[in-house]
């Protein structure tokens, strides 16, 4: 069986996070190293690897990402203001944890396009 990843541990509370969010398919959690005011993993409950492993079957998790970003920045009262919301993929495009998520980043200007410079 694959090694459980880093994120699995903390949506099965083997490992303590500051959880935001969970339900059936996703699970929402603050970034341990923030890049913004507000840094929030938004996570597949299934571990898929990353983007280039999606099959359609996923759609529903992928599309949870979105509405719970959603829920998320109403909840901060960000709606409107803005924020950003970045996935990683592969060792190019900096991704460090083989498991889908989306970072939602909030808390002022955010300036040009990746992780705001702290
Ligand atoms: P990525 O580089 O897109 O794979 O992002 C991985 C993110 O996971 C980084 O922003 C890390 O700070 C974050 N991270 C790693 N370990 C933990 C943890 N135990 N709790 C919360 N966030 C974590």
């Amino acid at each position: 069986m694959a090694e459980e990843t880093i994120f699995t541990k903390i949506i099965n509370g083997t490992i303590p996070s500051k959880l935001v969010y969970h339900d059936d398919l996703v699970s929402a959690f603050a970034d341990i190293n923030p890049k913004a005011e507000h840094h929030i993993l938004i996570v597949t409950n299934k571990p898929i690897p990353s983007v280039s492993a999606v099959t359609t079957e996923d759609e529903p998790a992928l599309g949870r990402l979105f509405t719970v970003a959603a829920k998320i920045a109403k909840d901060l009262g960000v709606s409107e203001s803005g924020y950003r919301l970045i996935v990683n993929c592969g060792p190019d495009g900096g991704q460090e944890v083989p498991h889908i998520h989306m970072h939602f980043l909030a808390g002022g200007k955010l300036g040009g396009l990746g992780f705001p410079q702290r």
